[in-house]
């Protein structure tokens, strides 16, 4: 079968891989139909991913058909159509009986496609994909979801809902959330059924502000403005009760705190890898700051929520598509990506 592959640093390529098998008796192989350039796989083509060997299939967001199961799956059966989790949790451990699936001993972060370190498992930018752990990882859906309303709830969608469940936004508070990519603009979409009184989106790409602003939200182009005044005049010189960082840059995590009012609630969504960071510790403590760290989205717990929101309307997951391509043309799509030529990228395979 066909598979798009991790070849060196800025390289990918679409080359024969050998199918997969079920290895344990709780595995399923999925037929895939829908796999989506997810932006986190743009630290795998810069193999900025220790662990992430030449020749892995690379991909982690998917839609497909069942094919096979193993002797230990129950709820999945051949023919569903599916959707994949990311995150590839044990189920079974203390934590997964919470459901705090982020939080899993067993493996914490194993996800499909990510190398060695993550489970070693084998992506779903591919003809096919072997899912570990089927009755969790997997999610059968009816045709009343396209592949692209239903396959982003497999990772950033489900994201955007948690981002916004963590927040516990009350009716009326000012919600700004910073950074307008894919999960900003899902995070902005479930935050506004909170119904907050303001709801402002920070970016400073204008495509992506002029999107937060379909969706509903207030834009502030941070590159032309100061985020921290702006959200005082706002907020009669308060600052938000709620800010939102979906970058993951320290500067993105400074604005956030900053533009916070006393006794407000700061929700760190982007991913963080850096060791030590300064912090005002006592200013904070002074001020009274929540802070909430979202750690990896425990999708099974939140992607059916996620999806109801999808299918009552009030929810568009395909917003953010821009490009949909064959697996074939796979490093094409990454080069759109990379150089921001494309918002998001399908691929068919
Ligand atoms: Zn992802
Ligand atoms: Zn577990």
């Amino acid at each position: 079968m066909r598979g798009l592959v991790f070849k060196e640093s800025g390289k990918v390529a679409v080359e024969d891989v050998s199918e997969p098998t079920i290895e344990d008796e709780k595995d399923a192989i999925v037929r895939v139909t829908t796999a989506p350039i997810c932006g986190s796989d743009l630290h795998l083509y810069h193999g900025r991913v220790p662990g992430l060997t030449e020749g892995t299939v690379i991909g982690h967001e998917l839609v497909g058909i069942v094919e096979e199961v193993g002797t230990a799956v129950t709820k999945i059966k051949p023919g569903d159509r599916v959707i994949g989790s990311f995150l590839v949790p044990c189920g079974e451990c203390w934590w997964c009986t919470r459901q705090e699936y982020q939080n899993c001993d067993n493996g914490n972060f194993r996800a499909l496609g990510y190398g060695i370190f993550s489970g070693d498992l084998q992506g779903a930018q591919a003809e096919k994909v072997r899912m570990p752990n089927a009755d969790l990882t997997l999610l059968a859906i009816e045709d009343d979801l396209s592949d692209e309303q239903a396959v982003f709830a497999g990772d950033i969608l489900t994201t955007g809902y948690y981002a916004a469940e963590l927040a516990n936004i009350s009716k009326g508070d000012t919600v700004a959330v910073i950074g307008c990519g894919p999960v900003g603009l899902f995070t902005l979409q479930y935050a506004k059924l909170h119904e907050p009184g303001q709801l402002i989106a920070l970016d400073s790409v204008e495509e992506r502000l002029l999107l937060a602003e379909k969706i509903g939200a207030t834009p502030v182009d941070i590159g032309k403005r100061n985020p921290v005044t702006m959200l005082a005049e706002m907020t009669d010189g308060r600052g938000a009760d709620i800010a939102i960082d979906c970058v993951g840059h320290e500067k993105a995590f400074r604005n956030a705190y900053e533009m916070l009012r006393s006794g407000g609630h700061l929700v760190v969504v982007g991913v963080y890898v850096e060791l030590e960071y300064p912090f005002p510790l006592g200013e904070a403590w002074r001020k009274n700051i929540q802070i909430s760290f979202s750690g990896v989205t425990p999708v099974p717990r939140y992607w059916e929520k996620a999806l109801d929101e999808v299918r009552a309307g009030r929810v568009d997951p395909t917003i953010i598509i821009s490009h949909t391509l064959s697996l074939e043309e796979g490093p094409k799509g990454y080069e759109l990506f990379d150089t921001k030529q494309a918002t998001k990228v399908m691929l068919k395979p």
